[in-house]
């Protein structure tokens, strides 16, 4: 029997549910308006949403959604309990006056969402607060994407990123778990650039001894096609991935391996907050081959990014998580449904954010060795990655 089967099964939300979300709303806290300019502890912007439209996923990605556990007896989220369009729409709009300017629709497998193009044109339709349309992007696992990718577009989405973690079939359909093949993935990837998302972007998450022989088929197949590949490092996220640090490689180990069959320079970050490192394609002289173009590489583990983290995370039940490791989060579902006005969301939001100070990866490399799955985290499927 191997670890992953002997994993108890909880259920993660339970513990997740903040019953102090309503004390944002007291009376005795001042109405905090949104200005745009809001800071956490650590003078962190609010400047990214991730919004998880389901809890539901058609992989069952071994690092992320386990078979034993993921199975047909875990008690994935009722309709109702759902976050409907208009309430993400609602929220969404609250959060953009606070600052926001990107939001990205993830999951669970966000395209497994009945008409996710509605939700996308509604989002489409929210302004930043200097008056520009939201950057509007999507993570997704692209078994529905051929499908799908047109009417995306057309909605109004931006930019779209796909997950892959390797070329070789087999490698492929044992990482997903359910034997879905990798060439509809590619033709998924191929759709999205036929529909105008650019640049599409790839995510390979790296497991050591899992698929890292797929990392230079990855760079040779994906360089000069327009397409930026991104390899992330394997992460300790949720509790059920029997997560190890002789799994991870690191990113350092990722380039070295790129850049010796085929040569890298680093490029400047392109926004603030990037968790992506950049490494363009050489020429002989030393210059960037704009043509061949670029690979990331995001070092979760080996470098932390959370001094940078302008992120939050919204859950599929409205739950508002301030770290992709937080054990708790906070019920902005119960606000809304319970007839707050915008004031009082964006005042309950003010007053959520200013409290953050989280900065897990940071203290990860200090906390006791046997803390690594944290019993009581929250899944990524859950809040979306
Ligand atoms: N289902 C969609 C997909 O796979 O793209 C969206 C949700 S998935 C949770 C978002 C991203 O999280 C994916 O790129 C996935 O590879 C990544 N991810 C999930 N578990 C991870 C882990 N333990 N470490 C690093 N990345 C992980
Ligand atoms: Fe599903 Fe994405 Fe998780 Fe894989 S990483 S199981 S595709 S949610
Ligand atoms: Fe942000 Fe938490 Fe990740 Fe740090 S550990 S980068 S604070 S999500």
């Amino acid at each position: 029997m191997t670890s992953r089967t002997t994993i108890p099964l909880i259920d993660e939300r339970r513990a997740a549910r903040s019953p102090s979300t309503a004390l944002t709303l007291s009376p005795l806290l001042p109405l905090l308006p949104a200005t745009g300019l809001l800071g956490d502890q650590l003078g962190r912007p609010l400047h990214d949403l991730r919004i998880s439209v389901t809890d539901r996923c058609n992989f069952r990605c071994s690092y992320c959604m386990p078979k034993e556990v993921f199975n047909k007896d875990y008690p994935y989220l009722p309709h109702a309990a759902l976050l409907s369009f208009e309430e993400i729409t609602r929220l969404a709009g609250v959060f953009a006056r606070h600052g926001v300017r990107k939001i990205r629709l993830t999951g669970g497998e966000p395209l497994l969402r009945k008409n996710l193009e509605q939700l996308v044109a509604q989002l489409a339709a929210l302004q930043s607060v200097d008056g520009q349309p939201l950057d509007l992007t999507l993570t997704t696992n692209g078994s529905l994407l051929a499908r799908k990718a047109q009417a995306l577009r057309d909605a109004g989405l931006q930019r779209v990123t796909v997950s892959l973690d390797g070329l070789d079939d087999a490698v492929f359909r044992s990482m997903n778990d359910v034997d879905f093949p990798v060439r509809d993935v590619l033709t998924g990837i191929e759709a999205a650039q036929r529909a105008g998302f650019g640049p599409v972007k790839v995510n390979m998450v790296v497991k050591r001894g899992t698929n890292d022989q797929q990392i230079l088929p990855m760079a040779r197949h994906f360089r000069g096609t327009g397409v930026v590949l991104r390899f992330i490092e394997y992460m300790d996220v949720g509790a059920t991935n029997g997560w190890r640090m002789d799994e991870v490689m690191p990113s350092s180990e990722v380039v070295a391996r790129v850049n010796a069959e085929l040569p890298l320079l680093p490029l400047s970050p392109s926004s603030l907050g990037e968790t992506a490192a950049r490494w363009g394609y050489a020429r002989p002289d030393g210059t960037h081959d704009t043509a061949a173009g670029e690979i990331g590489v995001i070092s979760s583990v080996t470098q932390a990014f959370c001094h940078d983290c302008n992120r939050a995370r919204l859950s599929t039940e409205g739950q508002l998580y301030l770290c992709l490791f937080a054990s708790q989060g906070h019920d902005l579902r119960s606000l809304l449904r319970s007839g707050a006005t915008d004031a009082q969301l964006a005042s309950a939001i003010a007053h959520i954010w200013q409290g953050r100070d989280d900065r897990y990866s940071e203290l990860r490399a200090s906390m006791p060795a046997d803390s690594g799955t944290g019993a009581r985290r929250v899944e990524m499927s859950y809040i979306g990655g």
